[in-house]
């Protein structure tokens, strides 16, 4: 394969030397580029923090197509870069759309570094970054994030982030929607979806890509923070599984191949390390171990049709697959740090939705019966205490005291029949209940949600924001906070709720 990179490129260059001409760059996108930032338009990000070393990205924008551009890179322990670290030079091209992405090793754990790249005449923006405490620490702060969507709205949430103290930005999923213009979205707020149509090919993914990395929250935040990011379903398409997607037609080709262009761009695009699998985790000293999930391309079954659908109870159903369930258990098990943090994208905890008879429901846990109860038994027969789940997916904000099986089996008063504890983080953009349904009606499913789940001892399907979860040596704590509007540039936020679990309990307060 590298082979093949090499000696396109040797062609790629052969070839421009015998015509001097290359085709123009096509970059629709260019409108919103910020001309002082020329040519790291795009600003810089990291991610997948280790103990010695982190991932670097940016992307390269030249004024023409250039068949290949080198790019130096440089991390030091001060903004100022008279401690350089580590430093080098690695060539991107067109093949990669120009993405720049380097794993920055020799780095001492627990330490913020600041990093920058240069090319064409160009110095980008000073990123920071930080790398995964070894030791011990008295405390640890993630971000947790999901479901940005350009269409609905600026990414005032992330900007705030870049202000807080946290260790990492968990990005749970929804990091990108596919669709066309106007079909999800708010488009009275003058931020369209480029393309304008629905992204299927490459570029098309490359393009929604693009775009979304110039929203100057998102940059802030990756200026700020290392992320950790895994997909959700619009990465690819609406409530993708395995073999296809519910928003996947015919039409729109093979869906293997939608799927291949689709996690390449993403590759591309996002700060991660590229591995086989996309599960990993992350090792954060003894506070916590942070286990990320890939619920969707990696073994999902097709989601059942509904609650009565008898294909629900079918043994060989699974949101992870037999591979990545094992991994998971073996993580668990074998993991001496407090707080077992799982990024998770869809609800876990069985939820009663029994008061809305049309809902379909079958895309979270819910739809993954079987597998879920595998999983639920294993953590409470191997006594794996102090497991938080963090979830995203819905655009509401949730606390489960985590059931996987008999809600008549759990107590309310003593969490008796929890064996873990859950927290949904709202979106940072996509549409909540009330800009989808009237607010009455918004405020009424909040009610009846509490009402029918005894175990759900928070919910907020109105606002926009984040969820800050910190941990500590015997206690973890989640504080959402909310953005005021969408509709502009605008830093007003609020906290509006703070819960906290002890360890070796599943009791919130
Ligand atoms: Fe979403
Ligand atoms: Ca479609």
């Amino acid at each position: 394969m590298r082979y093949c990179i090499i000696l396109l490129s040797v062609l790629a260059i052969s070839c421009s030397k015998r015509e001097k001409k290359y085709a123009p760059l096509t970059e629709p996108v260019s409108v919103l580029f910020d001309s002082s930032l020329k040519p790291f338009y795009h600003g810089v990000a990291s991610g997948d923090p280790l103990h010695d070393r982190v991932i670097l990205w940016t992307r390269v924008t030249p004024e023409d197509s250039l068949p290949s551009i080198d790019v130096t890179w440089e991390i030091a322990e001060d903004e100022s870069f008279s401690s350089l670290v580590n430093s080098g030079t690695l060539t991107t091209n067109p093949d990669r759309d120009y993405t720049v992405k380097v794993d920055a090793t020799g780095l001492s754990p627990d330490k913020h570094y600041f990093y920058r790249f240069k090319a064409l005449d160009g110095t980008s923006m000073t990123g920071r970054t930080k790398t995964a405490p070894a030791g011990g620490r008295d405390s640890l702060t993630f971000a947790v994030v999901s479901c940005s969507n350009w269409e609905f709205g600026y990414f005032n949430a992330y900007a705030n982030i870049a202000e807080k103290n946290v260790d990492a930005v968990l990005h749970l999923g929804d990091y990108i929607y596919e669709y066309a213009t106007g079909k999800y979205g708010d488009t009275t707020i003058g931020r369209i979806n480029l393309p304008v149509h629905e992204i299927v090919t490459l570029q098309d993914y490359r393009t929604r890509h693009s775009q979304y990395r110039l929203d100057e929250g998102l940059r802030k935040i990756s200026i700020a923070h290392p992320f950790i990011t895994i997909w959700d379903d619009h990465e690819v398409a609406n409530d993708t599984y395995a073999e296809g997607a519910q928003n996947h037609q015919p039409e729109e080709g093979d869906f293997n191949v939608r799927k291949a262009v689709a996690k390449q761009a993403y590759y591309e695009w996002l700060p991660i390390r590229e591995g086989e699998k996309h599960y990993r985790s992350f090792s954060y000293g003894t506070l916590a171990d942070v286990i990320m999930l890939d619920e969707r391309l990696e073994a999902r079954t097709k989601q059942a049709e509904g609650k009565d659908d008898p294909e629900l109870w079918n043994t060989e159903r699974t949101m992870l697959g037999k591979e990545q369930r094992d991994w998971l258990l073996a993580k668990l098990k074998n993991s001496t740090a407090t707080w077992k943090v799982i990024g998770n994208q869809v609800i876990f905890s069985v939820v009663d939705e029994s008061f809305r008879p049309n809902a379909k429901g079958t895309d979270s846990w819910n739809g993954y019966p079987v597998e879920r109860t595998f999983i639920a038994d294993h953590i409470i027969h191997d006594s794996i205490q102090d497991v938080i789940f963090l979830t995203g997916d819905t655009h509401a904000s949730w606390a489960f005291e985590v059931v996987a099986f008999d809600l008549k089996k759990y107590n309310s008063k003593t969490s008796a029949g929890a064996f873990a504890v859950e927290f949904g983080t709202p979106s940072i953009s996509s549409s909540n209940w009330d800009e989808f349904y009237p607010l009455d009606t918004a405020k009424l499913g909040e009610q009846l949600y509490q009402k029918f789940n005894p175990h759900l001892k928070y919910v907020n399907g109105i606002d926009h924001g984040y969820l800050l979860l910190t941990l500590y040596p015997d206690r973890a704590k989640s504080e959402w906070y909310y953005v005021e509007t969408l509709r502009e540039i605008n830093l007003s936020e609020r906290k509006i709720k703070t819960l906290e679990v002890n360890k070796g309990t599943t009791k919130l307060k």
